[in-house]
């Protein structure tokens, strides 16, 4: 796949239909991969962060989030076809979801978003199996027993809505054990959601 690099990180040139197919690939793979959506806030956070960086740059998709990404990428005289909106990607993903039969985690946001955010996605989405909420707002200690309750949801996409870095941070190191096929931050998807 095509990448443009911005600012030292490899951003995909991708469809929103493109980004979507490629999700379908990492759930059937099951190898579990990291997607970010990067806006130009992201790109320029990464200059100065560099494990924020290391994680873009290891990740398995970085979509074109925004306007900034997409002018930057013509900037430096490449192609970037469309804008790859994280919410969007989100949108699109619920929508194939109970068709596709796949089982959606939502963690992040604070107490009570993501309960409204999932009933929010049952309305839009008919048959939709949001599989597990979990608010976003937890201490180290709480760690083991939140990674035990994605795991034990058996999620295909976790998203993780936690604010950039922390969501990029926290799903880089915990990819492994949690073992959920593809995990994307998504920063205010659920605030959005629910209104
Ligand atoms: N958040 C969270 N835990 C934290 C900090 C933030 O769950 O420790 C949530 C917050 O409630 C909000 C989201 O993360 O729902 C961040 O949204 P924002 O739009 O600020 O994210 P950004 O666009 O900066 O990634």
């Amino acid at each position: 796949p095509k990448k443009v690099t911005i600012l030292g990180v490899p951003v995909d040139a991708i469809t929103m239909g493109e980004a979507v197919a490629r999700i379908d690939g990492f759930i059937e793979k099951r190898t579990p991969v990291l997607v970010a959506t990067a806006n130009a806030e992201m790109l320029m956070r990464a200059t100065h962060d560099g494990a924020l960086r290391r994680i873009l740059q290891g990740a398995a998709m970085v979509t074109p989030d925004g306007a900034g990404t997409v002018w930057a990428a013509h900037h430096l005289g490449h192609a970037m076809p469309e804008r790859v909106a994280g919410y969007d990607m989100v949108q699109e993903l619920m929508r194939e979801a109970p068709a596709k039969h796949r089982r959606i985690f939502f963690f992040g946001s604070a107490p009570g978003v993501a309960d409204k955010a999932k009933k929010k996605a049952e309305q839009l989405y008919p048959g939709i199996e949001i599989v597990g909420t979990r608010n976003g707002f937890f201490t180290a200690a709480d760690e083991p027993a939140i990674i035990e309750e994605i795991k034990a949801a058996h999620p295909d996409i976790l998203l993780a809505a936690l604010g950039v870095p922390k969501q990029e941070k926290w799903l880089a190191k915990h990819l492994g054990e949690l073992g959920v096929p593809v995990a994307i931050g998504v920063g205010g998807t659920f605030d959005v959601m629910a209104g």
